[in-house]
C-alpha cells in the first residue's frame, strides 16, 4: 500500500471525511500535512505520520 493510501485509511478511521490530497500533501480543515513514513515500531502504529506542514501555510499567508 502508498504511503498515501495509508494516510487515507488513517484520516478515515479518524472519522474524518472532510480533506483532500494535494499531490502527497493531505489537506485537512485549510491545514496542509506532510505524509511520512513512520517506523517507530510501536504495535499499533499504522506506518505512516503526519506532519503540519508550516512552511506552507506560511506560505499561503503571504
Ligand atoms: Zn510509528
Amino acid at each position: 500500500m502508498t504511503l498515501k493510501a495509508r494516510a487515507k485509511e488513517k484520516v478515515e478511521r479518524a472519522g474524518i471525511s472532510n480533506y483532500s490530497f494535494d499531490q502527497d500533501v493531505l489537506v485537512m480543515c485549510g491545514v496542509r500535512y506532510s505524509v511520512e513514513a513512520c517506523d517507530c515500531g510501536e504495535p499499533d502504529c499504522d506506518g505512516v505520520r503526519l506532519r503540519k506542514n508550516l512552511a506552507a501555510i506560511n506560505r499561503n499567508l503571504q
